[in-house]
């Protein structure tokens, strides 16, 4: 695949921010707080299933003391339908601890103390950097990832280098809502399985070979493979016939 120019992703993000002008994230989250609880709550889930959890739990316990005092116990409770709820449950009591005890009861902004934080990688920690406090942070989920690569935005064997490839294309006004702009791209059109080219906003700017162009496009043809070469038939051994002959000679 080609190396994508800056100039076509300047267009790929106009177009992406035309359809979508203010991303939002779609955890539902009252403050960096909670949405440092969402974020860790919503690693293997869908937004939909933390929210339905978050929604009750954070009327009780939306700060870093409310959280600690109410337990790892009946946190679970609150919290049972998300997977891996019992390592979850371990790390949200254990960071809010840590938050109250080395930073004040206020969230960390950068990201090297966010990621001291129990459960907090460097994922979360550029979801609360962006979403929380403002700063042009991407964080490569499983959508950006596939996205990045797919498309030849910032091709990358890992997060790590997807998220720098896409640092260094993106332009900067684009920066603050890049993340958003892609991981909505990537679960509504760019699926995982199916790419919807067909609707896509971006299909003339993309580099995937294998665009899909059609919803109801019938798979290709099974190859046909080409007839089995008939083998010539095994020469006999010119060898026996004389070795009979000489045996009825002998025979004689
Ligand atoms: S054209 Fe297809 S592969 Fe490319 S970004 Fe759009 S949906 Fe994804």
């Amino acid at each position: 695949m080609p190396k994508m120019t800056r100039n076509t992703a300047r267009k790929i993000f106009e177009r992406l921010s035309e359809a979508s002008p203010e991303p939002q994230t779609e955890l539902y989250f009252k403050n960096p707080f909670t949405l440092v609880v969402a974020v860790a709550l919503s690693a293997q889930a869908t937004d939909v299933g933390v929210n339905k959890a978050t929604k009750t739990l954070f009327e009780i316990a939306d700060t870093p003391q409310k959280m600690a005092a109410l337990g790892e116990k009946k946190l679970g409770d609150y919290i049972k339908t998300i997977g891996l709820w019992r390592g979850k449950a371990k790390n949200v009591i254990a960071l809010s601890q840590k938050i109250i005890d080395d930073f004040g009861g206020e969230v960390p902004q950068t990201r090297e103390d966010l990621e001291t934080l129990p459960g907090v990688g460097r994922k979360t920690a550029n979801v609360v950097m962006n979403v929380a406090f403002g700063q042009p942070t991407i964080a490569v989920d499983t959508h950006i990832f596939r996205v990045g690569n797919r498309t030849g935005l910032a091709p990358g064997k890992n997060p790590l280098e997807v998220e720098l490839g896409l640092e260094k294309i993106i332009p900067d006004e684009f920066m603050q809502h890049a993340h958003h702009w892609l991981i909505l791209h990537g679960r509504y059109i760019c699926k995982a399985r199916k790419p919807e080219c067909w609707r896509c906003p971006i299909v003339d700017l993309c580099g995937f070979k294998e665009k899909v162009t059609s919803p109801d496009k019938p798979k290709p043809a099974a190859k046909k493979t080409a007839p089995k070469k008939k083998t010539a038939p095994k020469k006999k051994l010119a060898g026996k016939p004389k070795l009979r002959a000489t045996k009825r000679k002998a025979a004689s």
